[in-house]
């Protein structure tokens, strides 16, 4: 008497839980019991559960072979386990579920499997929210506020990155570093605002001059920008520099008092090298920067260009 009344409590415990409790016996693999709670949760009837089988074919196929198999060494040996898969409800759709699994031995050898199914995907759900989100994050550490372009992080990284790659394989990286003229004329004759326009238009236009995959466009700082060509000669990558000229003439943004004509202009400096041992990163940045303000020097909307450890040659519009 007093058994059954036990009975009755554990079972009313057991079926008033979140977590799902079953039990399969390990010889036949058939389920002894699995509580109520599966209904609600998965829509499968209770009794529709009968061997082991049932709970492996209702694994996402994702999981399943590796959960299976997991489960069923473990089991084997005794050790009490868990696991996370998406489980198939009965109009088709998956739950994640965690299964609980604790292993009843007697003399060593495998009886039976007691275990408890958690619903997780609410935690799930979360977790891919945050993942989501800790990638747009991580995309906007990277991305410059004002234009969308690259920014100077991202610069700096794939400078690194691809300055390694050209010294090993002996290719030669060339840079373009693009200021626009006048800028701050620019801004006082038509306010900051009329500023910040200008420099999304000027973003804009010169992200896809360079076009191949490994090419890369960036804001560096203020109105300047970066072009990072790996794979990239010198006639190449003036013939880049003199594109993003024209394309930024093409704009035809007006600019009333600016020195070159009567529009929005950029100059820009060349470097290009083939890196190697003991030669800084920072050298080809270098280089650049000085040709740049050679650039501006021999009159604006024009670029130079230089070879780190060798002579600059400055190049102008038409020479
Ligand atoms: P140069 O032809 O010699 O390059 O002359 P410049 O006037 O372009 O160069 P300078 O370095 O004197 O001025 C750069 C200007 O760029 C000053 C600064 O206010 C402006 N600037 C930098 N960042 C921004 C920005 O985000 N928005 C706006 N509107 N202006 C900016
Ligand atoms: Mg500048
Ligand atoms: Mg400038």
């Amino acid at each position: 008497m007093i058994g059954e009344v036990e009975d009755d409590i554990y079972k009313t415990l057991l079926e008033s839980t979140k977590a799902i409790p079953w039990k399969i016996n390990w010889e036949t693999k058939v389920f002894e019991y699995i509580g109520p709670q599966i209904e609600p949760l998965l829509g499968w009837r209770q009794d529709s559960w009968v061997t082991a089988q049932d709970w492996i074919d209702r694994i996402h196929e994702a999981e399943r072979e590796q959960t299976a198999h997991n489960c069923i060494a473990l089991s084997e040996n005794g050790v009490d386990h868990e696991a996370d898969y998406r489980a198939l409800t009965a109009d088709g759709e998956y739950v994640w579920v965690r299964d609980v699994v604790h292993v009843i031995r007697e003399n060593g050898v495998t009886k039976a499997l007691v275990g408890f199914i958690f619903d997780i995907s609410e935690r799930k759900q979360m977790e891919e929210e945050l993942r989501i989100a800790n990638k747009k994050l991580e995309q906007l550490s990277f991305q410059d506020g004002l234009t969308g372009v690259a920014n100077r992080r991202l610069y700096d990284q794939t400078l690194e990155r691809e300055w390694a790659r050209a010294l090993r394989n002996g290719t030669p990286i060339s840079l373009i570093v693009i200021d626009i003229d006048h800028f701050k004329d620019y801004n006082d004759q038509c306010g900051h605002l009329q500023g910040d326009e200008c420099l999304k238009l000027v973003a804009n236009a010169l992200q896809d001059v360079a076009s191949r995959s490994t090419d890369f466009f960036g804001r560096y700082g203020g109105e300047e920008f970066v072009l990072l060509l790996p794979d990239t000669g010198r006639e190449a990558a003036r013939d880049i520099a003199e594109r993003c000229r024209r394309k930024v003439i093409d704009l035809a943004i007006p600019h009333p008092a600016s020195s070159v004509g009567n529009q929005l202009t950029i100059s820009a400096g060349v470097a290009s090298i083939t890196p190697d041992e003991g030669v800084e990163p920072s050298s080809l940045f270098g280089m650049a920067d000085r040709m740049l303000y050679q650039a501006k020097r021999n009159g604006r909307n024009r670029f130079a260009c230089g070879w780190p450890q060798a002579m600059p040659s400055e190049r102008s519009v038409g020479s």
